[in-house]
């Protein structure tokens, strides 16, 4: 596993300069794995669990979280113009959910919303958006004109983009009503489905997500609120 000197680890994570971090030590602050910690050089990997001033810096333990994404939040863990994803769940910063070490498992744009996973489990994510590994992600969404039928034999096609030079793999449109479609994507290009509408000049008003493989977003989530997920279940499902 990944080693760090705990000053080197504290400045990174927290932005404060290395040469400030032994004060931070002096003065008690920081506790690595429930004990007070002095030793700016001392070695630490992952499974350290790090706080400070009780706040958790990295957590040994390992998370799962569902959030229901609100329009409006970025799916990053800090941004100078809008609300985060994190920023949403450090609401609960002496609750359950306060993690800086959460990551994002498959973003979400600007203007979209649904299910979100976010962990510190970096083998889990990365299984989850693999595109060998297959994993469905279910969108709903709402597009400005009628779906035609030429549209949904293109998503099952595959699409070209010149850009970065790749065709999508076969992605199932279905029709839900006019202008409603339920899409199944294996992987996830930059605003893919916005672009692959776009080719038919329709263009994407709501974009919701409803599951990631076996994880489906819970009814009982209003928009901006998140639960813990049970890890073995988490671990056992991929
Ligand atoms: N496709 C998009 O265009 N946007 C998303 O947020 C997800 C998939």
């Amino acid at each position: 596993s990944k080693k760090s000197r705990l000053d080197r680890f504290l400045s990174v994570k927290t932005g404060t300069p290395k040469g400030d971090i032994r004060l931070l030590l002096a003065q008690k602050r920081v506790q690595v794995d429930g004990r007070i910690a002095t030793d700016a050089q001392q070695i630490i990997d992952q499974f350290r669990h790090i706080t400070l001033d009780g706040d958790i810096l990295q957590s040994n333990t390992r998370r799962y979280i569902m959030l229901n994404k609100p329009v409006g939040v970025v799916s990053a863990t800090k941004d100078d113009q809008h609300t985060t994803v994190l920023d949403l769940l450090s609401e609960y910063k002496n609750g359950e959910f306060y993690a800086p070490d959460l990551h994002i498992v498959g973003r979400l744009d600007l203007n979209s919303s649904g299910l979100l996973l976010l962990t510190n489990d970096g083998e889990w994510s990365r299984y989850l958006m693999s595109p060998e590994n297959k994993v469905a992600k279910v969108y709903e969404v709402t597009v400005e004109k009628p779906i035609s039928d030429e549209c949904i034999h293109a998503f099952s096609d595959g699409m070209y983009f010149p850009f970065e030079d790749i065709t999508t793999k076969p992605a199932t449109l279905e029709r839900m009503s006019d202008c409603v479609g339920r899409v199944t994507l294996e992987e996830g290009r930059y605003h893919q489905i916005k672009r692959m509408f776009g080719r038919f000049r329709n263009p994407v008003l709501k974009l919701h997500r409803i599951s990631v493989g076996a994880f489906y977003l819970d009814n009982e989530l209003a928009a901006g609120q998140a639960k813990n997920l049970v890890a073995v279940e988490c671990i056992k499902i991929i």
